[in-house]
């Protein structure tokens, strides 16, 4: 049993929380959820800048995949001991990826956790932590699959103008170096209908633009039988008024159909852009990670994609030192790499996760020898990168200005977005010019690229604004979350107000 401190019955104060995330973006999604049902349950929550001991709920949302995953949390959870033992109504919940796998070893290991809830379970939470409040004692509730689809719970989304949606959970391949099918289990797929019912309630919500999630969604469709049912959702949604922008993460090149393309192609509202994980460039690499396709099949998917969607823009994930990579493996890798004119690519230096069957492979590859060949791609693809870039100077860009800004942005005045190929762009609103707020396009020439962002520093004839719904909504939520009257910011100032923070939280940045 665990050692948890006591907690406070006392609960005439409205009790606060804060959620803190890590890994990717199906943890951000789910910490959406987890905000949406402390919403629900009556619990406030506190600033993400709030200091420790601030929020009487903290709720680490974690990620197994990452490098020392573990000893990173017991870090944090070991900053919250004094906070604990100062505000005696606070309470620590772990869920996420690591609860999934460590289970009672988190309890065992920290005394300040209240809660352990697991990646199926997401929507007991709020009754966990009042049954620790209640018998004063930690609580673990850990389901082996899924109890109810997590979409089904309430979200308090982190961007009014951009939404997630999940079309399924879980993954039924096997990739060697990964544990998201251990702790996520097999592929579950929510049905269209549902899946459209969200999207309309988002759009409706002043949203333009949503991303379709899944760890592997072009297999949408299996757990009900359909081939197909991937494109035929992306059609669907299309369909959808007053959507202005789809985009999906991520695809797997081993089951990227052509009727994919063809959705993507046709639908106007679908983005061209795509982010096709490629993990090796070497055949035998691939095999050793078992990713069913091979080098060449990845090529051809995106010569068959820039064929119907000359502009897309690709991006791609890549693991530097896979055991037993050879230099000759890695040449390989360089060589798809300069081949596939990549718009940005996330690299990895491959490290040992327990639990994996890689974990356990002979021939890993010393690290001097992957910190090496990781410096060589990385500055391959900053240099493809650059020229991409470079290349769109002198075209036109519609951007969608979010929340977010650059590092530069209080020296320059440029207000932040993403064009319709998910590059970073940073505007600057000309003299007199009415400022967009997060949600706003404005149409602009590319006047500068360097390797992960473009510039658009317009002359005043060539700045288009067009205010749209999301803009609304955001003045709407700036108004109701702070009492400031609804209006129009001035050129610079609409991106950095915003309590509505992040536009497209974990998609892809580089560029
Ligand atoms: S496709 Fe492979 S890497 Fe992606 S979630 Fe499934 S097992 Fe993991």
């Amino acid at each position: 049993m665990s050692t948890a401190l006591p907690v406070s019955l006392d609960a005439e104060a409205p009790r606060t929380y804060q959620v803190r995330t890590f890994g990717c973006q199906m943890n951000v999604h789910d910490s959406e959820r987890i905000s949406g049902l402390l919403d629900a349950a009556g619990y406030v929550p506190v600033p993400e800048s709030a200091g420790e001991g601030e929020a009487d709920v903290v709720v680490f949302n974690t990620c197994a995949v990452r490098e020392n995953a573990d000893n990173k949390l017991y870090g944090h959870l070991g900053q919250l001991v004094g906070a604990k033992r100062a505000n005696p109504r606070m309470q620590v919940a772990v869920g996420g990826c690591l609860a999934q796998k460590d289970r009672d070893t988190i309890l065992a290991k920290s005394p300040v956790v209240d809660v352990v809830f697991g990646t199926h379970n997401i929507g007991s939470l709020p009754t966990l932590l009042d049954r620790a409040r209640h018998n004063r004692q930690a609580e673990l509730e850990i389901l082996e699959s899924l109890d109810v689809f997590p979409s089904t719970l309430p979200t308090r989304r982190e961007s009014v103008h951009s939404g997630w949606v999940s079309i399924s959970v879980g993954c039924n391949n096997t990739c060697t170096f990964c544990i998201v099918p251990s702790l996520r289990g097999k592929e579950r797929d929510r049905r269209p209908g549902d899946i459209l019912a969200e999207v309309r309630a988002l759009v409706v919500d002043g949203a333009v633009e949503v991303t379709l999630l899944g760890q592997n969604v072009n297999s949408y469709g299996v757990e009900f039988g359909e081939r197909g049912a991937f494109a035929d959702l992306l059609r669907a949604c299309g369909t959808v008024d007053g959507l202005e922008r789809i985009r999906f993460t991520s695809p797997h090149p081993a089951a990227f159909t052509d009727d994919v393309i063809d959705a993507m192609a046709e639908t106007a509202t679908v983005m061209p852009q795509l982010h096709m994980p490629l993990q090796s460039g070497s055949d035998t690499v691939l095999r050793a990670m078992r990713r069913s396709y091979r080098s060449t099949r990845f090529l051809g998917i995106l010569d068959k994609v820039r064929d119907r969607l000359p502009h897309a823009a690709i991006t791609t994930d890549i693991i530097v030192g896979f055991p037993g990579e050879t230099e000759e493996d890695f040449q390989a890798t360089l060589d798809v790499v300069e081949a596939s004119r990549f718009a940005s690519a996330f690299t990895f230096q491959y490290s040992i996760r327990p639990g994996t069957p890689a974990a356990t492979m002979p021939h890993q590859v010393p690290k001097a020898v992957v910190q090496e060949r990781y410096e060589r791609l990385t500055a391959l693809q900053e240099r493809i990168s650059g020229e991409e870039n470079r290349a769109l100077v002198g075209s036109t860009a519609e951007v969608m200005i979010t929340a977010a800004t650059g590092a530069k942005a209080d020296a320059t005045g440029r207000v932040s977005g993403r064009a319709r190929d998910n590059r970073l762009v940073h505007v600057a609103v000309p003299a007199g010019a009415r400022g967009p707020r997060p949600g706003d396009m404005v149409t602009v020439p590319i006047t500068a690229a360097a390797p992960y962002h473009l510039i658009a520093d317009p002359a005043a004839g060539r700045y288009d604004l067009r205010r749209t719904r999301a803009g609304d909504a955001w003045d709407r939520a700036q108004a109701e979350s702070c009492g400031v009257p609804a209006g129009t910011p001035g050129a610079g100032s609409a991106a950095r107000s915003g309590a509505v923070a992040l536009g497209m939280p974990g998609l892809p940045v580089r560029v």
